[in-house]
């Protein structure tokens, strides 16, 4: 759960530095889209909240009760930061591992089988949004693509893995080139992280 403090949302605090994630994701691209885009959600939130009905609740909480600008903001802060929160310094061969990747195996047959399935829903997601990875009620993996701001959330799913597919997510590095950015992530993906959002 992402709370305010002293009525405000923070920015994530990243367990990586800004130049640690290249060459996946590069500095650039880490100072505009971390460092600029998520600051502009938070301040729009933090600015919309004083003497809202939504002074005081979780994100995840505004997230689910929310429409219009205050919607659109906490649901683009809940993204990034689980987006960013699940990144670590690249890695090659990265593998799921533990439990998820037991989950993986048992719904997708294969890791591969799951890691197409996932890029080809990023890479087909017309517009921009966000592909998820999300556990449902009864306990089965579903990829799932969610339009500009949406979270799985408001479905009634756990988001445990998410891809931003906003062209601002990699057009720096990878220009129009969204499946080879997608398929770069995987070397980064914080497999622990996952495991911890499947509680
Ligand atoms: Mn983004």
């Amino acid at each position: 759960m992402f709370q305010p403090v002293n009525g405000k949302f923070e920015m994530p605090s990243l367990p990586y530095g800004m130049a640690d994630l290249a060459p996946v994701l590069s500095q650039e691209t880490m100072l505009f889209h971390f460092g600029k885009h998520l600051q502009t959600y938070v301040n729009n939130l933090n600015a919309a909240l004083p003497g809202s009905e939504f002074e005081g609740k979780s994100l995840e909480e505004i997230v689910k009760i929310s429409d219009g600008g205050v919607f659109n903001n906490a649901g683009q802060i809940l993204n990034h930061a689980m987006y960013f929160l699940q990144f670590k310094t690249p890695v090659m061969g990265n593998a799921p591992t533990g439990e998820i990747a037991k989950l993986i195996d048992r719904d997708f047959i294969s890791c591969e089988n799951f890691q197409n399935e996932f890029q080809a829903k990023g890479a087909g997601l017309f517009g921009s949004g966000w592909v998820w990875l999300s556990l449902t009620d009864s306990g089965k993996l579903v990829i799932t693509q969610e339009g500009n701001a949406q979270n799985p959330i408001t479905k009634g799913l756990k988001p445990l893995l998410t891809f931003d597919v906003w062209e601002h997510a990699y057009y720096i590095d990878y220009r129009n080139r969204r499946p080879d950015y997608l398929k770069s992530l995987w070397s980064i993906v914080n497999w622990d992280e996952v495991n911890k959002r499947l509680g």
